[in-house]
Protein backbone atom coordinates (compact mmCIF):
# COMPACT_ATOMS: atom_id res chain seq x y z
CA UNK A 1 0.00 0.00 0.00
CA UNK A 2 2.42 2.52 1.58
CA UNK A 3 4.86 1.68 -1.85
CA UNK A 4 2.04 2.13 -3.96
CA UNK A 5 1.12 5.38 -2.75
CA UNK A 6 4.42 7.04 -2.46
CA UNK A 7 5.53 5.84 -6.14
CA UNK A 8 1.79 7.72 -7.24
CA UNK A 9 2.80 11.06 -5.44
CA UNK A 10 6.18 10.44 -6.80
CA UNK A 11 5.01 10.55 -10.25
CA UNK A 12 2.44 13.00 -9.76
CA UNK A 13 5.74 15.41 -8.87
CA UNK A 14 7.56 14.44 -11.95
CA UNK A 15 4.30 15.30 -13.90
CA UNK A 16 3.50 19.02 -12.17
CA UNK A 17 7.25 19.42 -12.54
CA UNK A 18 6.97 18.47 -16.57
CA UNK A 19 3.83 21.18 -17.07
CA UNK A 20 5.75 23.85 -15.33
CA UNK A 21 9.21 23.13 -16.91
CA UNK A 22 11.08 22.52 -13.93
CA UNK A 23 13.59 20.15 -12.37
CA UNK A 24 12.25 16.98 -10.20
CA UNK A 25 15.36 17.71 -7.94
CA UNK A 26 14.28 21.28 -7.49
CA UNK A 27 11.49 19.57 -5.20
CA UNK A 28 11.35 18.47 -1.88
CA UNK A 29 9.07 15.48 -0.52
CA UNK A 30 8.26 15.97 3.07
CA UNK A 31 6.75 12.58 4.16
CA UNK A 32 4.16 13.61 6.65
CA UNK A 33 4.31 10.91 9.01
CA UNK A 34 2.50 12.50 12.23
CA UNK A 35 0.38 10.10 14.67
CA UNK A 36 1.86 7.26 12.42
CA UNK A 37 3.09 4.83 14.06
CA UNK A 38 6.80 3.63 14.05
CA UNK A 39 6.65 0.58 11.67
CA UNK A 40 4.89 2.51 9.10
CA UNK A 41 7.74 5.11 9.16
CA UNK A 42 10.76 2.54 9.10
CA UNK A 43 8.24 1.16 5.89
CA UNK A 44 9.01 4.66 4.37
CA UNK A 45 12.31 4.72 5.15
CA UNK A 46 13.19 1.30 3.99
CA UNK A 47 11.58 2.90 0.50
CA UNK A 48 14.29 5.50 0.60
CA UNK A 49 12.38 8.46 2.11
CA UNK A 50 14.76 10.32 4.18
CA UNK A 51 12.88 13.81 5.06
CA UNK A 52 10.31 13.11 7.45
CA UNK A 53 7.35 16.16 8.88
CA UNK A 54 6.27 15.88 12.22
CA UNK A 55 3.75 18.53 13.79
CA UNK A 56 4.22 17.61 17.53
CA UNK A 57 7.64 17.86 19.70
CA UNK A 58 7.30 15.20 21.70
CA UNK A 59 6.14 13.12 18.39
CA UNK A 60 9.80 13.81 16.87
CA UNK A 61 11.92 13.24 19.91
CA UNK A 62 10.35 9.64 20.06
CA UNK A 63 10.19 8.90 16.85
CA UNK A 64 14.06 10.29 16.38
CA UNK A 65 15.52 8.29 18.78
CA UNK A 66 13.50 5.01 17.34
CA UNK A 67 14.64 5.51 13.97
CA UNK A 68 17.77 5.93 11.72
CA UNK A 69 20.03 8.81 12.10
CA UNK A 70 20.62 9.73 8.56
CA UNK A 71 17.06 10.76 8.56
CA UNK A 72 15.54 14.93 8.28
CA UNK A 73 13.55 15.87 10.85
CA UNK A 74 11.40 19.26 9.84
CA UNK A 75 9.30 20.54 12.19
CA UNK A 76 6.10 22.32 10.40
CA UNK A 77 3.64 22.71 13.45
CA UNK A 78 2.56 25.28 15.22
CA UNK A 79 5.96 25.43 17.99
CA UNK A 80 5.43 26.54 21.74
CA UNK A 81 8.49 28.83 22.57
CA UNK A 82 9.28 26.25 26.00
CA UNK A 83 9.54 23.41 23.74
CA UNK A 84 11.99 24.63 21.52
CA UNK A 85 15.21 23.09 23.41
CA UNK A 86 13.70 19.64 22.99
CA UNK A 87 14.06 19.61 18.98
CA UNK A 88 16.11 22.16 18.07
CA UNK A 89 19.39 19.91 17.45
CA UNK A 90 16.91 16.76 16.31
CA UNK A 91 15.57 19.01 13.25
CA UNK A 92 17.05 20.21 10.58
CA UNK A 93 14.15 23.02 9.51
CA UNK A 94 11.42 24.46 11.59
CA UNK A 95 8.53 25.62 9.11
CA UNK A 96 6.54 27.19 11.31
CA UNK A 97 8.23 30.35 12.41
CA UNK A 98 5.74 33.23 13.28
CA UNK A 99 6.66 35.48 15.77
CA UNK A 100 9.73 37.33 17.41
CA UNK A 101 9.60 35.61 20.71
CA UNK A 102 9.63 32.45 18.97
CA UNK A 103 12.65 33.58 16.68
CA UNK A 104 14.57 35.23 19.99
CA UNK A 105 13.92 31.88 21.79
CA UNK A 106 15.05 29.52 18.78
CA UNK A 107 18.32 31.82 18.72
CA UNK A 108 19.09 31.09 22.56
CA UNK A 109 19.23 27.82 22.11
CA UNK A 110 21.05 27.63 18.88
CA UNK A 111 23.56 29.22 20.60
CA UNK A 112 23.45 27.06 23.35
CA UNK A 113 24.45 23.66 21.04
CA UNK A 114 26.69 26.15 18.77
CA UNK A 115 24.67 25.41 15.73
CA UNK A 116 22.70 27.23 13.52
CA UNK A 117 19.17 26.68 13.21
CA UNK A 118 17.28 26.61 9.61
CA UNK A 119 14.09 28.39 9.53
CA UNK A 120 11.03 29.15 7.27
CA UNK A 121 8.76 31.86 8.08
CA UNK A 122 5.04 30.76 8.19
CA UNK A 123 2.91 33.01 6.09
CA UNK A 124 -0.93 32.97 6.33
CA UNK A 125 -1.39 34.18 2.57
CA UNK A 126 -5.00 32.88 2.70
CA UNK A 127 -6.03 34.98 5.96
CA UNK A 128 -8.26 32.27 6.99
CA UNK A 129 -8.99 29.14 8.99
CA UNK A 130 -5.48 28.58 10.12
CA UNK A 131 -4.99 31.17 13.35
CA UNK A 132 -1.09 30.87 13.01
CA UNK A 133 1.28 32.71 10.84
CA UNK A 134 2.40 36.37 9.95
CA UNK A 135 0.23 38.55 7.57
CA UNK A 136 1.70 38.92 3.87
CA UNK A 137 2.37 42.54 5.17
CA UNK A 138 3.65 41.72 8.37
CA UNK A 139 6.83 39.16 6.70
CA UNK A 140 9.27 41.67 5.77
CA UNK A 141 9.46 44.00 9.11
CA UNK A 142 9.33 40.46 11.00
CA UNK A 143 12.83 39.70 8.64
CA UNK A 144 14.13 42.80 9.02
CA UNK A 145 13.95 42.24 12.72
CA UNK A 146 15.73 38.65 12.86
CA UNK A 147 17.87 39.16 9.66
CA UNK A 148 21.01 39.65 12.41
CA UNK A 149 20.13 36.87 14.93
CA UNK A 150 23.59 35.06 14.51
CA UNK A 151 22.13 31.15 15.15
CA UNK A 152 19.09 31.53 12.87
CA UNK A 153 19.06 31.31 8.77
CA UNK A 154 15.91 32.42 7.13
CA UNK A 155 15.69 29.77 4.38
CA UNK A 156 12.33 30.81 2.92
CA UNK A 157 8.49 30.77 3.69
CA UNK A 158 5.56 28.61 4.69
CA UNK A 159 2.22 28.24 4.03
CA UNK A 160 -0.60 26.17 4.78
CA UNK A 161 -3.37 26.47 1.96
CA UNK A 162 -7.20 25.91 3.54
CA UNK A 163 -8.62 22.56 2.49
CA UNK A 164 -10.70 23.34 -0.70
CA UNK A 165 -12.67 20.73 -3.17
CA UNK A 166 -10.30 22.35 -5.96
CA UNK A 167 -7.41 22.82 -5.43
CA UNK A 168 -7.48 25.04 -8.37
CA UNK A 169 -8.74 27.52 -5.77
CA UNK A 170 -5.32 27.46 -3.79
CA UNK A 171 -3.09 28.35 -6.62
CA UNK A 172 -3.59 32.35 -6.07
CA UNK A 173 -2.20 31.74 -2.76
CA UNK A 174 1.01 29.72 -3.87
CA UNK A 175 1.66 32.44 -6.01
CA UNK A 176 1.53 34.89 -3.75
CA UNK A 177 3.88 33.32 -1.37
CA UNK A 178 5.99 33.20 -4.41
CA UNK A 179 5.78 36.78 -5.10
CA UNK A 180 6.63 37.36 -1.59
CA UNK A 181 9.91 35.37 -1.47
CA UNK A 182 10.70 37.54 -5.18
CA UNK A 183 9.54 40.76 -3.28
CA UNK A 184 12.17 39.92 -0.14
CA UNK A 185 15.15 39.21 -2.44
CA UNK A 186 15.04 42.46 -4.42
CA UNK A 187 15.17 43.86 -1.11
CA UNK A 188 18.42 42.64 -0.70
CA UNK A 189 18.78 42.16 2.97
CA UNK A 190 21.89 41.14 4.17
CA UNK A 191 22.24 37.70 5.79
CA UNK A 192 18.60 36.67 3.83
CA UNK A 193 18.17 35.03 0.89
CA UNK A 194 14.83 33.14 0.55
CA UNK A 195 15.03 30.35 -1.61
CA UNK A 196 12.61 27.84 -0.08
CA UNK A 197 9.16 27.50 -0.60
CA UNK A 198 6.99 25.09 1.60
CA UNK A 199 3.59 24.70 0.28
CA UNK A 200 1.07 22.18 -0.73
CA UNK A 201 -0.49 19.34 0.69
CA UNK A 202 -2.32 16.34 -0.51
CA UNK A 203 -5.00 17.58 -1.52
CA UNK A 204 -2.89 20.57 -3.49
CA UNK A 205 0.68 19.77 -4.12
CA UNK A 206 0.93 19.60 -8.11
CA UNK A 207 -1.07 23.49 -7.85
CA UNK A 208 1.73 24.34 -5.41
CA UNK A 209 4.74 22.85 -7.52
CA UNK A 210 3.62 24.89 -10.65
CA UNK A 211 3.66 27.59 -8.99
CA UNK A 212 7.02 27.44 -7.37
CA UNK A 213 7.13 25.02 -4.52
CA UNK A 214 10.26 23.60 -3.33
CA UNK A 215 8.69 21.30 -0.85
CA UNK A 216 5.83 20.01 -0.40
CA UNK A 217 3.79 18.28 2.51
CA UNK A 218 2.01 15.13 2.02
CA UNK A 219 0.72 12.84 4.68
CA UNK A 220 -2.24 11.52 3.21
CA UNK A 221 -1.09 10.75 0.16
CA UNK A 222 1.46 8.29 1.25
CA UNK A 223 0.42 7.30 4.66
CA UNK A 224 -3.14 7.13 4.05
CA UNK A 225 -5.83 8.99 6.59
CA UNK A 226 -4.94 9.86 10.14
CA UNK A 227 -7.14 8.72 12.99
CA UNK A 228 -7.23 10.68 16.19
CA UNK A 229 -9.07 9.10 18.36
CA UNK A 230 -6.55 6.40 19.34
C1 LIG B 1 -0.69 17.43 8.53
C2 LIG B 1 0.04 18.47 7.78
C3 LIG B 1 0.38 18.29 6.44
C4 LIG B 1 -0.02 17.07 5.62
O1 LIG B 1 -1.38 17.06 5.37
P1 LIG B 1 -2.04 16.01 4.33
O2 LIG B 1 -3.27 16.67 3.88
O3 LIG B 1 -2.26 14.76 5.09
O4 LIG B 1 -1.05 15.82 3.24
C5 LIG B 1 1.10 19.29 5.82
N1 LIG B 1 1.49 20.40 6.48
C6 LIG B 1 1.18 20.60 7.77
C7 LIG B 1 1.64 21.84 8.43
C8 LIG B 1 0.45 19.66 8.46
O5 LIG B 1 0.15 19.86 9.76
Amino acid sequence: MLETHLKEVEAKIQAACDRAGRKWEEVTLIAVSKTKPIEMLQEAYDLGVRVFGENKVQEITAKYDALPDDIHWHMIGHLQTNKVKYIIDKVDLIHSVDSVKLAETIEKEAAKHNLTANILIEVNVAQEESKFGLKTEEVLPFIEKIANFEHIKVCGLMTIAPFVDNPEENRQIFANLHKLSVDINEKNIDNVYVNILSMGMTNDYEVAIEEGATMVRVGTGIFGARNYNI
